[in-house]
């Protein structure tokens, strides 16, 4: 039944209804002082009175856990409708303490639930005006009783110290309220930097200092994903193996800090002609580029198969020898030999990139500024000469 009532799919609002339900049975629990006092004749009103104001007071219960179940209350500010529910129960409790004549000092808790109830989320400044509407209410009240309805002597005295004891305690439960909801709202602030410091922190440790790619240990964890993924649903996927030709003489002849400017331009624009290959739909998915080490990087191309990996690396090989990098001793040309293979279901991830490695050496050996794959080393991809 309750399982009916709270969607399961959606945590938020289950618990925004959840709460709904305890403020029906906060209703039902009004009853319980209620239903004595209406026995013993302390009330200035019969049953079908009772039965009436509490049948308003679930009808409009209901509906508001209507409008929260369907979703409507969703984009409010207040999608649990906290202010309408409390002020109504305000209403309802005026309703039923002008009802009361002996037992009123008892009736007057019920504004101590609703108090409680704000828990759930009024700030602090709507505590304090949630005091003076009680406060404001049960005084108007009184006034209404006193000197319109049934003007009576004597009895002022006694409602003027109902009235001081209630402000008294409203103002206390206000004041321990905003308390609670500062702590909680520090907490949660602490909570959420907590989170970003973490996430933070992951990302930094997935990440290469000096390129922004990633790096070698988070590279590994993709490789694992992707593994998994092509078990469970048979896609291919490709890498590559990418080293720098001749990245040593950028540093014996310009020094290191120039060949790490080289490094860090070839990130930067390999990933811009990645993105650019991506955009233009020649590849199946989004690909990753990290720095393997040194100057080697691996580029993984989820649900590629080798012929189209190999004419993805072929293209970014092109680009990156007909392109000058800015570095602080001017523009320096580059260029990378690869070796690319396609995942063979079953094979582990150092058998895959250990094919990838024999691909590049071989294109290393070849002469450099080539990519070889792994099926037709007769005729490999990417020879420039
Ligand atoms: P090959 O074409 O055979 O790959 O020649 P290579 O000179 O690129 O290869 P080798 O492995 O002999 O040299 C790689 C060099 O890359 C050696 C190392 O000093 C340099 N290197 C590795 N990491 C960095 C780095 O972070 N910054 C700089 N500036 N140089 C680096
Ligand atoms: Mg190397
Ligand atoms: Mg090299």
């Amino acid at each position: 039944m309750l399982s009916h009532l709270i969607p399961a799919d959606d945590p938020v609002r289950g618990m925004l209804l959840r709460r709904q339900l305890l403020g029906h049975l906060t209703y039902l629990m009004f009853l319980v002082p209620v239903l004595p006092a209406l026995w013993w004749g302390w009330l200035h009103t019969d049953a079908i009175g009772v039965a009436a104001l509490f049948t308003v007071g679930i009808v409009i219960n209901v509906t508001y856990f209507l409008l929260i179940r369907t979703g409507m209350t969703r984009r409010l500010k207040d999608p649990a409708l906290l202010q309408p529910q409390i002020y109504t129960a305000l209403v309802m409790a005026l309703a039923v303490i002008h009802a009361t004549d002996e037992a009123r000092g008892v009736m007057l808790m019920l504004f101590v639930s609703l108090q409680l109830f704000g828990l759930f989320g009024l700030s602090r400044r709507q505590f304090k005006v949630l005091a003076l509407a009680i406060i404001s209410g049960y005084a108007g009240l009184v006034a209404l009783e006193f000197w319109w309805l049934r003007p009576r002597e004597g009895a002022l005295r006694e409602e003027m110290l109902r009235l001081l004891a209630l402000a008294m305690i409203t103002v206390w439960m206000a004041f321990v309220c905003s308390q609670i909801v500062g702590m909680r709202r520090a907490l949660a602030r602490r909570k959420w930097e907590l989170k970003l410091a973490l996430a933070r922190l992951e990302e930094s440790a997935a990440r290469d200092e000096l390129t922004g790619l990633h790096n070698r240990r988070h590279l590994m964890s993709l490789l694992g994903n992707e593994l998994a993924r092509a078990a469970r649903c048979e896609a291919p996927f490709s890498v590559a193996l990418i080293d720098l030709d001749f990245f040593k003489q950028v540093n014996d002849r310009h020094g290191h800090q120039v060949g790490d400017e080289l490094l860090q331009g070839f990130s930067t624009f390999a990933q811009g002609q990645l993105r650019a290959l991506d955009r233009v739909g020649i590849l199946a998915d989004e690909p990753t580029v990290g720095r393997y080490g040194g100057e080697e990087f691996l580029l993984i191309l989820p649900h590629t198969e080798h012929e189209s990996a190999l004419a993805c690396v072929e293209r970014l090989r092109a680009s990156v020898a007909s392109h000058a990098i800015a570095t602080s001793a001017g523009p320096l040309g580059t260029s990378f030999s690869a070796g690319v293979a396609q995942y063979e279901p079953g094979e582990s991830i150092a058998s895959l990139l250990r094919r990838a490695d024999t691909a590049l050496y071989r294109a290393k050996h070849d002469g450099r500024n080539r990519a070889y794959g792994t099926v037709d080393s007769a005729q490999p991809l990417g020879s420039n000469t």
